[in-house]
């Protein structure tokens, strides 16, 4: 049996990070080393002038059988680095919900990970605490503004701006605030949400410089006066100190791959209601400096691949070269029907009918212009029968599917796909977004409904068209949509698998994220506060007497 996560890890040793970042070519004075594996990078000091190819790493609808996802981008980045090709790994930093929840951290796994796994899955660099900081300092703001006299005249029963922590803590989903007397305000109702779901957190991930994050920080609606006009954070001028708690966190965090190899792990905003990428800023950085950069989106590709090119692609002005579609046979296997506790059996027409949801990623990932080549991650149970039945889908969509085993054998697993992968990037792609920044908002949710989730159409109640239209009134017509649904199925309902077709997506409430410069349309029930389950993983955490930290995975 392979070792655990935590034991390959801590069984490899790192390379001090300024050797890291020497490999790469970063200049040594660029390097902020936080302890010795860990380092901030001034922008300042680096290039932006992008040379390096883009390549996405995305997958079909997740399972609970799991995907891979981060593990497939670390073994790729390995195995191009491998291959002699300079390459940056980018992705996001974990939270501590899912670590301390089901999930678990988000450094890869088996030999395809990123390190110092213990440090990047709890407090890392501080990132969060910077985000959760920014953020509750509005919200302080807000109600201290209201406190000494409202001024702007903002109305408490209009607040739209709740707090964050970074933690699954349903308790404090909805709250009552400032009970206990005139000397704590005025009481309203309100609550938390987790960092990742924080409109901060989507800023720093979406700003080009620390000038673009002040400004958006500014455009930040916090709530409405009374006749509805916005109260935006510059208003209550506090976008200076925001960004000011961001100063650091904005700077992109260098690590590396156990295979030492550089890796930038900045910024982690939600895949449902944010865009579910890393930072622009670590990006572009990365552009700058490899010949080839990975990066992930979070969730499936009707999710975060959407999100990726229609919002930070749109914004940053960055085009994907090729993309990786992430399939496992168990996940396919559910997707055709088989229940999780039968996954280790063999069932090539469970496959085969799953497979349904890895052409239609397919095509829509062709959709952008974009090549692709599907990566399916290894595992033990797999069989010959239902890794060809994978194979045969893709190439009727005239697509290769290659068969990856970084999980278990780090980069000599992933050889294959590097080459393929590095042939579709060279010879470049002819990215468009899907939609103008032109179209209606509410035709942009259609548009994605019908042409990504091939729902027959988008619908919402008459006072959701009306906020959509006020948004459009207020001047922010222009931006991407940015879509709140289950990751699960194309349709808005979890248990419809494989690739539905002739379902409605209905839009239940949208918000305004004009700091962030997207609209949310929510669209069934999401969770902007997770909760932990019955047996959390904190259970299993803990430190043993030399100071190692157990139980992280
Ligand atoms: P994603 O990024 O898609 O959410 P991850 O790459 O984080 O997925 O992987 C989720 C979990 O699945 C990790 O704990 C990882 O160790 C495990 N995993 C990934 N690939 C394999 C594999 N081929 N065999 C066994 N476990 C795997
Ligand atoms: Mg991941």
């Amino acid at each position: 049996m392979q070792p655990s996560d935590l034991e390959i890890a801590r069984a490899t040793p790192l390379q001090p990070i300024a050797a890291i970042a020497a490999k790469i070519g970063i200049p040594e004075d660029a390097v902020e080393p936080y302890g010795r594996h860990k380092a901030k990078l001034d922008i300042a000091r680096l290039s932006h002038v992008p040379r390096g190819k883009l390549i996405l790493v995305t997958a079909i609808n997740p399972t609970p059988a799991g995907e891979g996802k981060t593990t497939t981008s670390v073994g790729l980045a390995d195995a191009l680095n491998r291959s002699g090709r300079t390459t940056m790994l980018c992705v996001r930093e974990p939270s501590l919900g899912p670590c301390f929840g089901m999930k678990g951290g988000a450094t890869g796994g088996g030999r395809a990970q990123v390190g110092p796994m213990e440090d990047i899955n709890l407090h890392f660099t501080g990132d969060f605490h910077a985000v959760t900081s920014a953020h509750n300092l509005l919200a302080a703001m807000i109600d201290n503004h209201i406190y000494w006299g409202n001024v702007l005249g903002i109305d408490v029963r209009r607040v739209v701006w709740r707090r964050v922590l970074d933690m699954n803590d349903r308790a404090l989903r909805d709250i009552v605030q400032s009970l206990g007397g005139t000397a704590n305000g005025f009481p309203r109702q309100s609550g938390f949400d987790i960092t990742v779901a924080s409109e901060v957190m989507a800023i720093l991930c979406l700003a080009r410089d620390v000038d673009d994050m002040r400004a958006r920080l500014g455009r930040i609606i916090v709530g409405y006066t009374r006749d509805q006009q916005p109260v935006t954070a510059h208003d209550l001028k506090a976008d200076g100190a925001m960004a000011a708690l961001l100063a650091e966190a904005i700077k992109p965090n260098l690590v590396q791959t156990l295979e030492g190899n550089p890796a930038l792990l900045h910024g982690g905003p939600f895949a449902n209601i944010a865009h579910g990428c890393n930072s622009v800023i670590a990006t572009t950085t990365a552009l700058a400096l490899a010949d080839y950069v990975v990066t992930e989106a979070g969730f499936g590709a009707d999710l975060g691949a959407e999100k990726f090119m229609n919002i930070k692609c749109r914004q940053a002005g960055l085009a994907p070269d090729a993309a990786v579609i992430v399939a496992t046979v168990r996940a396919l296997k559910m997707n055709g029907g088989v229940a999780k506790a039968e996954l280790a059996a063999e069932n090539v027409e469970a496959v085969r009918a799953g497979a349904v949801n890895l052409v239609r990623h397919i095509e829509n990932v062709h959709q952008f212009g974009v090549p692709a080549v599907v990566a399916i991650n290894h595992f033990g149970t797999d069989t010959d029968a239902e890794i060809e039945v994978v194979r045969e889908a893709a190439a009727a969509h005239g697509v290769r599917a290659i068969l990856c085993r970084h999980w278990a054998e780090g980069s000599a697993g992933t050889a294959e796909l590097a080459e393929a992968v590095a042939d579709l990037a060279d010879k470049g792609a002819q990215f468009a977004p899907l939609y103008d920044d032109s179209l209606s908002l509410f035709d942009k949710i259609d548009t994605i409904a019908t042409r990504i989730y091939r729902a027959k159409q988008a619908v919402a109640e008459p006072s959701v068209l009306a906020q959509l239209k006020r948004f459009e009134e207020m001047g922010f017509g222009h931006l991407p949509v940015c879509i709140a649904k289950t990751a699960y199925s194309f349709s808005a309902d979890p248990h419809l698998l494989g690739a539905p077709t002739g379902h409605v997506l209905p839009v239940r409430e949208v918000r305004l994220a004009a700091g962030a410069g997207f609209v949310v349309a929510i669209c069934g029930e999401i969770m902007t506060m997770p909760g932990l389950p019955r047996h959390p993983a904190a259970e299993h955490i803990h430190v043993d007497a030399a100071g190692n930290i157990e139980g992280l995975f």
